[in-house]
């Protein structure tokens, strides 16, 4: 009778810790989901899943996503956050065909230890994924857009046979999270981004400027802005077409972009016009600035596919709004375009390839 007893306790007790062991994986889970769910961008998405997985589900040591990215769009948001020259470790942008090829249809999740191809293309900066891996598809709208990649020390975590109810049920809110985050990305980069050279555009650049004004009024630090205008470029348009014409603007926003602090701001203002926004930047800094970067564009190599090295230079009008200016009339930001517009105008009245100062009031 006491045997019985102690029988029926002990299966009482099984039960209940897996109950409660149920309700935890759960309710980590419900967590999770609503961290995704509330993401405010793609790379603080992938954070959440590849820190939060293994965070909240005792097992799972290492979590990655991979995802089709043919033109590298995904790979440089993410970058954009990084410190130059690291990889992420938890985004794996894969081509096409190597999507495809971890899948068959109908997609199903993948359980079971890992072979050493497989760990290369998706866990390599993760040894943690040694004992074994569940590799579930990400499909939205019928398609397959990724993977969601968990790796486990154990060898025994994930087998195949197991339940994958709960892993099903992550990659389906995983897929969702990740489709809304990407055609949020791109939503904000149509509106904003210039697509020939990838930098801001004149939009962005328009909201940034009446925000900056609106800083430097409450704060009264100094504010310079610069316009950069291509010399003699339709020269080059007519010389050696359009195509060269572009590649040309694209070299120039990328050594415009060097160097730039995280306020500062690119944009293309239009046609072959660039302009630079530098907050709390002092005149003389900002003068220094404009004219290492008409140095930099007079002494690289604009390389056409015909070998010719193409001799480019800009014009630089430099403006700024000084601390506690007070001279500005009711529109500081307007009034200061005009002041950089002028300069530019005086760069290329006398001469081109020079930085022109706006005088200061
Ligand atoms: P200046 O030194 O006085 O600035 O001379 P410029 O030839 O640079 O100036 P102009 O305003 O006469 O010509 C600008 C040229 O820029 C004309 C236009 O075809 C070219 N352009 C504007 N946008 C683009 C573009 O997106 N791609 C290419 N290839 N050319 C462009
Ligand atoms: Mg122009
Ligand atoms: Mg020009």
């Amino acid at each position: 009778m006491e045997q019985e007893t102690t029988t029926l306790d002990r299966e009482w007790a099984r039960l209940d810790k897996q109950l409660r062991d149920n309700e935890r994986i759960w309710s980590g889970f419900r967590q999770i989901e609503v961290r995704m769910i509330g993401a405010q961008s793609f790379p603080e998405l992938i954070k959440i899943i590849s820190e939060g997985i293994p965070e909240t589900f005792p097992g799972i040591d290492c979590v990655t996503v991979a995802c089709a990215d043919p033109e590298y769009e995904l790979t440089r948001l993410i970058e954009d956050g990084l410190e130059p020259g690291t990889r992420s470790q938890n985004f794996i942008a894969l081509p096409r065909p190597g999507l495809d090829e971890l899948f068959t249809r109908p997609w199903r999740p993948r359980l079971g230890p890992v072979d050493e191809r497989l760990h290369a293309l998706l866990f390599s900066e993760h040894p943690c994924a040694s004992g074994s891996v569940a590799i579930a598809p990400l499909v939205r709208r019928g398609d397959l857009i990724g993977s969601l990649n968990q790796g486990s020390r154990d060898p025994r975590h994930f087998m195949s046979g197991i339940a994958t109810d709960l892993l099903e049920h992550l990659a389906a809110v995983s897929a969702m999270c990740v489709d809304s985050a990407i055609n949020h990305e791109r939503l904000k980069l149509d509106g904003l981004t210039d697509p020939l050279t990838g930098i801001s555009n004149r939009r962005f650049f328009e909201r940034r400027l009446a925000e900056e004004v609106e800083r430097w009024a409450r704060q009264s630090g100094p504010l310079v802005c610069m316009l950069v205008d291509v010399d003699f470029f339709k020269q080059v348009n007519d010389q050696y077409g359009h195509q060269v014409g572009d590649r040309v603007l694209r070299q120039i926003a990328s050594i415009l972009g060097q160097d730039l602090r995280g306020s500062d701001v690119l944009a293309r203002y239009g046609g072959e016009e660039f302009v630079l926004l530098l907050p709390g930047t002092t005149v003389a800094h900002g003068a220094a600035i404009a004219e290492r970067l008409r140095a930099s564009v007079e002494h690289s190599a604009f390389v056409i596919p015909e070998g010719i090295d193409l001799d480019v230079t800009v014009s630089v009008g430099l403006g700024c709004l000084l601390p506690g200016g007070e001279s500005y009339g009711p529109d500081p930001a307007y009034w200061m375009f005009q002041q950089v517009d002028n300069a530019l105008y005086q760069a290329k009245e006398t001469g081109r390839n020079r930085v022109v100062q706006a005088a200061l009031t």
